[in-house]
């Protein structure tokens, strides 16, 4: 995410009155932005990533990992660096912003990178170089991790109570002796008063006090705390029928209690932390012009699940090892801000105004394509606010961009501030992005802002303080956050405001910022090279999908097209969470994705027909087939993206070679050559020696997992895990080999030979050779755990 605003959010009550008003300015703002920058045409293709991380302290003495909630001091001093090298006339390397948890940070590229294939190779050694950045500021005994959950997020001290063979489920139970074990650093009772949790302290969330808020006001729109559960990982000693609990006792009478018809077998969670506090990695694409933005939002959306199945790295919540991979759907929840009505609970009184019945949260996959001939594959009925339809249809906005505009109004505006409840239409397009910031699905279409009358100022920043952005020309559409800037000092409170049609005209020129497209469903890797890769991959993609590949026989060049009905993604989405989904689900997929010349689309969209007719979902439904993650991405995009790169030329073959080890690894990831993240997660928990195949993570296991991690994701941490102690005590060794099997050292990884060199280190003997079977089927036997750590320990002392 980007800036935060400085001022007094609103609470709920005090909100709710603002939201039809901030609607209206919102879709008079999108409107201007419509009118100024439509006919933007050759804006540079740059982008950038932005990955998320924690800190993590490791107590050697207590052999405990916990949450370090030191992230705001940690992002004054990189914040107070950046400012100086600013003051200097030079651009950072790096950005570092703030994110929900105060044990959280995110950082970007000091600037987005470049438009050329080349540009490509600067992505590795930037993520280096931004550890490189943090790792001063950091205490002995801290690391950033990036990792997309924190395994021991509120659990508790004493887990899983099993129902008695036959007993009569009695639903989830609180018991006033329950507690939660500590996770944070320093510890904080739970049960603050925004999230109500039975497992998390308010303290977790980040100061600034926006984001206590947002926790706030969800819960209060909602009417009850979020309730997030996620299928328990059933091993060979896991209680059976599984019975999280019991609970600590809540002192909050009205929704603190978990619901009381939650089903056995799953792991419930209570708060947006356990959501909006995991970290991912997303990518930020220009597009030249509008057109391309339409036309690569469309083309990615099919490949949201199906590549965050091969990013994978979920696999643990609250303590449990789950049935689950990845995050995508406990997000959803953990700010599912709907109301029973909402939800089609209970019916709105017959007397009354009817509302909304919304299919989804306000995080959730895509809803609707953009492009006019994508209308077939919008198969989903699309919930809108219709009057925002019929205005900025009228405004001239196109009309698939006007629905998906309108389908985003439904919501309201969950954080307002006080003092910039008015804002200049014709310069501000704070509202909009108050609305679309908290619409988060797996792509965004980011819109150009408009010009603010003045520059963005620079407050001095902590993470309770406005930030720059970063690229400092306007509003970040923010990831976690709605994150409106302070562009403009801010009108008071009573300024006369001007009429809307008025201001719809008088909106001002376009600002430096083209039309923007962001790749959402990735899950963040342990290292740079991961990271890389997977944000490289997507360069690719993205590439691949605007300039299509030259045919080397005809010369000809040829488009590809992933797009289907939209519902089937949804569907896939569903798949690519379970657990080693890359092995073992298969997704629709289009039998043959390239195409060409036009692709015999529908003609423009009427802005009547909100749904694909059924004809049109037989005829795209013929187009497909289910596959696995390894042959769509595997075998049909990876060699178009070798076509791709050998057709634009350009680069040394060690350059070549660098882009193709990152080919290697997604490929190798999606085929299962390679294990993903939660895999080798699960793996890594199952042999460890404290491990009861009861599912349990305990405190003891999550320390040797996050040394683990930060040994393997920093140069300088190489040493915190394994010793040859650990090794011969039966602890798992690193086996990296998995992970990327023995393709030529990551950069990151290139310093770290002590431990990843295969000839010296304790990884050599117990790594599994990468034809070997990658899922464990069972843990690895206490016999041959042993026989490992003993010649492991040999190897690392030798
Ligand atoms: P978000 O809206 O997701 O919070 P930002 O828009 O601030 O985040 O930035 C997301 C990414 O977009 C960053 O990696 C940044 O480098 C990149 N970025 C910034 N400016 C541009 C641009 N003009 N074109 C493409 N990417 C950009
Ligand atoms: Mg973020
Ligand atoms: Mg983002």
């Amino acid at each position: 995410m980007g800036l935060l605003s400085q001022g007094t959010p609103l609470d709920w009550a005090d909100a709710v009155p603002h939201a039809e008003s901030i609607r209206a300015d919102g879709l008079t703002q999108v409107i201007n932005v419509f009118k100024s920058a439509s006919a933007r045409k050759n804006d540079p293709r740059l982008w950038g990533d932005e990955i998320e991380g924690v800190l993590v302290n490791l107590d050697e003495q207590g052999k405990a990992a916990r949450l370090g909630l030191r992230a705001g001091r940690v992002l004054d001093k990189l914040m107070a660096e950046e400012e100086d090298i600013k003051a200097t006339g030079r651009t950072p390397v790096a950005l570092w912003r703030p994110e929900y948890g105060r044990y959280m940070l995110e950082c970007t590229p000091g600037s987005p990178y470049g438009p050329h294939v080349k540009d490509l190779l600067q992505v590795e050694p930037n993520m280096v170089a931004r550890r490189e950045m943090i790792s001063g500021h950091l205490r002995p005994n801290e690391r950033l991790l990036t990792i997309t959950t924190f395994p021991r997020l509120g659990a508790l001290a004493a887990p899983v109570s099993s129902l008695a063979e036959g007993a009569v489920d009695p639903g989830p139970q609180m018991a006033p002796e329950a507690e939660v074990a500590p996770f944070t650093e320093p510890w904080h009772p739970q049960h603050g008063d925004a999230a109500h949790s039975l497992f998390a302290p308010d303290e977790l969330i980040n100061t600034h006090p926006r984001f206590r808020t947002l926790t706030a006001n969800i819960r209060q729109r909602r009417g009850a705390k979020v309730c997030v559960a996620v299928p328990v990982f059933r091993d060979t000693n896991t209680p059976w029928p599984f019975r999280d609990g019991p609970y600590p006792v809540t002192p909050h009478p009205v929704d603190g209690a978990p619901p009381a018809d939650l089903p056995a077998g799953q792991i419930y969670m209570d708060s947006m932390c356990f959501g909006m506090g995991n970290c991912c990695l997303q990518t930020t694409f220009q597009a030249s012009c509008i057109a391309e933005a339409r036309r690569l939002y469309d083309q990615m959306i099919p490949l949201t699940p199906v590549l965050m199945a091969v990013s994978a790295a979920a696999p643990i919540w609250r303590g449990y090892l789950a049935d689950i991979d990845c995050r995508w759907n406990q997000i959803s929840a953990s700010v599912d801000d709907r109301t029973r009505r909402e939800r089609g609970l209970e019916p709105y009184p017959a007397d009354g105004p009817a509302g909304y019945v919304i299919g989804k949260s306000r995080y959730g996959s895509v809803d609707s394509y953009l492009e006019a001939s994508s209308d077939r594959f919008n198969d989903l009925p699309l919930v809108m606010n219709e009057p925002a339809r019929e205005r900025l249809e009228a405004a001239g906005v196109p009309a698939p961009i006007a629905r998906h505009l309108a389908h985003l109004f439904i919501r309201d505006p969950l954080v307002l501030y006080r003092e910039l409840l008015v804002q200049d239409n014709a310069h501000s397009t704070d509202h909009f992005e108050n609305i679309q910031s908290t619409n988060w699905q797996t792509m965004r279409f980011k819109p150009p802002p408009l010009a603010p009358l003045t520059p963005p100022s620079i407050v001095p920043s902590v993470a309770a303080s406005a930030m720059p952005s970063p690229t400092g020309e306007g509003p970040s559409s923010g990831e976690a956050i709605a994150a409106p800037v302070v562009n403009l000092p801010p009108p008071t409170v009573d300024a006369p405001k001007q009429d809307q049609q008025e201001t719809e005209e008088d909106y001002c020129l376009e600002g430096p910022l083209g039309w923007r497209v962001e790749f959402r469903s990735l899950e963040v890797q342990f290292t740079e090279f991961e990271n890389a890769a997977f944000a490289v991959f997507t360069a690719l993609l993205a590439r691949l999908i605007v300039e299509g590949v030259r045919c080397p026989t005809t010369g000809t060049t040829r488009h590809v097209d992933f797009r289907m009905p939209i519902t089937l993604v949804d569907e896939n989405l569903e798949r690519a969470h379970r657990r080693g989904a890359v092995l073992t689900e298969k997704f629709h997929f289009r039998r043959d994705s390239i195409v060409d010349g036009d692709d015999g689309g529908s003609q423009a969209a009427t802005s009547e027909d909100v749904r694909a007719s059924p004809e049109d979902v037989a005829a795209a439904r013929d187009l497909l087939e289910e596959q696995s993650a390894g042959r769509i991405v595997a075998e049909t995009i990876i060699p178009l993206i070798r076509q791709y790169l050998d057709a634009a030329g350009g680069l040394a073959p060690e350059q070549r070679a660098t882009l193709d080890r990152y080919l290697d690894l997604v490929a190798g990831r999606a085929s299962g050559r390679y294990q993903t993240n939660a895999a080798w997660i699960r793996d890594f928990v199952r042999a460890h020696p404290a491990y009861k195949q009861d599912s349990h993570v305990s405190d003891e296991i999550n320390f040797d997992l996050m040394r683990a991690i930060s040994a393997i994701s920093s140069p300088s941490h190489a040493a915190d895990y394994p010793t040859p102690a650990d090794l011969a005590a039966g602890l798992p060794a690193l086996n990296t080999e998995r992970l990327w099997g023995s393709l030529p050292r990551p950069v990151a990884a290139a310093r770290f030979a002590p431990l990843s060199d295969p000839e010296t280190s304790g990884c050599a003997s117990s790594a599994a050779s990468s034809t070997e079977g990658i899922i464990l089927s069972a843990p690895p036997s206490a016999t041959s755990r042993a026989a490992a750590a003993t010649a492991a320990a040999a190897a690392a002392s030798s």
